[in-house]
């Protein structure tokens, strides 16, 4: 049979740069990786097993290509990731025609279960795994964009959250090993890098402190690698952010005007069940702060409604607190109760039917907001960083603006002229809708240079 491996990636951006440690790791050993899992030799699932929905997808997905393999075509079934990290020995009794378990810090040891000597459990422990530069890795998305690993783990203790349970504590990579990384990414002709981490404000607190680096001062390297045009930061917590990072974010002419700063609430009371060590006026100096040094920034955040103890009242000061920041892009999220977390043992639990009107009511406050701030681009010129081919029509090619991030925030559709994938443009936007621009692309590219175009690698990515 043919070396052909097929991979399905769940979850989250993390998640996906594992997935293509495997893809490198898969490549490396000689296999081909296929578009279709019909067929392939091996199938990966790399799982997400951090909320309820999470881990019922990854299931389904699992029990889906289990079915593929009775069909004959695949050899070998792989589950990797969050969800056999968290649970391997009830899988491990319930899913016999899983092959091979790897849990969420196992990405290198998929070379031996291809080379066929490995055992069916493959889950050690979080802590023995930091990825570095040196790490065989195939980008997936096609299009001069690459997110770039400051850490693994995360040292907080928000009571709705079992990441740290089954990613461990905080491991930052040293600064030198993400330069090298980003240097050779630009050179594979990447021009966006996207930092991520579960917690990236604490990058670096936990190296030795003779060979810490800021994370200011690391944007900013990552920033003036050569080839880079835009560095984005996600997962800043709520804190007081120091002056050096602020203004790195507000001046830094290759660092995006924008901030992911996922705020979970905006009641003491819930913030406190929370268990997240600030109140709500914290997070407005936050807000006031960066707004005020950054004039043009565009501000995400995410948000839980039904946590455990959440009130009318609670939930309508989240509201207001919405309406007064005018968030140009808001996650919102259901509380999942997880049997781990501490928020499991709180009294006051919301029922799903409430849990499920504050969401609706919180999306559709937040669409009116973001449909407001999208007409404030209307007959502005941007630079567009050109996608592709859009998945609702082949024929209409799409991009991002740096305010949009990829895969969580919308994009513009583009016309008036050719463009290539990987090129950066300069684009009037003529219409606006809640998440999506449309935009007419100038006809001379002023001086702005294509990236060197790049196949897109088959990685069904379910996010
Ligand atoms: S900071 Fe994020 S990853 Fe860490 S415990 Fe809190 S919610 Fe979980």
């Amino acid at each position: 049979m043919s070396k052909t491996i097929y991979f399905v990636s769940l979850g989250c951006p993390k998640n996906r740069v594992d997935s293509e440690v495997m893809l490198g790791v898969a490549r490396g050993a000689g296999y081909s990786i296929v578009e279709e899992p019909e067929g392939a030799e091996t199938i990966v699932v790399n799982t997400c097993g951090f909320i309820g929905e999470a881990k019922k997808e990854s299931i389904d997905t699992i029990f889906e290509m289990a079915e593929l393999k009775k069909l004959g075509g695949c050899k070998r079934l792989v589950v990797s990731g969050c969800l056999s990290q968290r649970y391997p020995a009830e899988l491990s009794a319930q899913m016999d025609e899983v092959d091979h378990f790897l849990g969420s810090s196992d990405m290198l040891r998929l070379k031996e279960v291809l080379d066929g000597k490995a055992e069916r459990m493959l889950v050690g422990n979080p802590a023995d795994w930091v990825m570095r530069a040196s790490d065989p890795r195939v980008l997936s998305q096609g299009h001069a964009s690459a997110y770039l690993k400051l850490a693994e783990g995360c040292n907080r203790t928000c009571a709705f959250c079992t990441i740290p349970q089954f990613r461990g504590a905080q491991r930052s990579r040293p600064a030198a090993d993400i330069l090298r990384e980003a240097e050779r990414l630009a050179g594979q002709g990447v021009v966006e890098l996207n930092l991520i981490s579960q917690d990236t404000v604490s990058y670096g607190r936990d190296l030795p402190s003779t060979s810490r680096t800021s994370l200011a001062d690391l944007v900013a390297a990552v920033a003036d690698v050569p080839g880079i045009r835009w560095v984005r930061v996600f997962y800043l917590y709520p804190e007081t952010l120091d002056d050096a990072l602020v203004e790195v974010l507000a001046s830094h002419p290759r660092v995006v005007r924008y901030v992911d700063m996922p705020l979970q609430h905006a009641s003491d009371a819930m913030l406190r069940r929370m268990k997240r060590g600030h109140g709500k006026g914290r997070q407005e100096r936050v807000v006031e702060r960066l707004r005020a040094k950054i004039p043009d920034l565009t501000f995400r955040t995410a948000f839980i409604v039904g946590h455990p103890g959440e009130t009318d009242q609670d939930f309508e000061e989240l509201l207001q607190f919405v309406k007064w920041a005018e968030f140009e892009h808001v996650g919102v999220f259901r509380y999942s109760d997880e049997e781990t977390a501490r928020s499991h043992s709180q009294d006051g639990k919301v029922t799903e039917r409430v849990t499920a009107a504050r969401a609706r009511k919180l999306m559709a406050l937040q669409r009116k907001l973001a449909r407001q701030a999208n007409k404030r681009l209307l007959g502005q010129e941007i630079d567009v960083l050109v996608e592709g081919p859009s998945e609702e029509h082949e024929l209409v090619m799409q991009g991002r603006h740096a305010g949009q991030a990829p895969e969580v925030d919308g994009h513009v559709f583009l016309s008036g002229a050719e463009v290539q994938p990987g090129e950066m443009r300069r684009v009037t936007i003529t219409q606006a809708s809640d998440y999506d621009l449309v935009g007419e692309v100038q006809l001379s590219p002023e001086g702005l240079s294509a990236a060197p175009r790049r196949r897109k690698v088959a990685l069904k990515v379910v996010s």
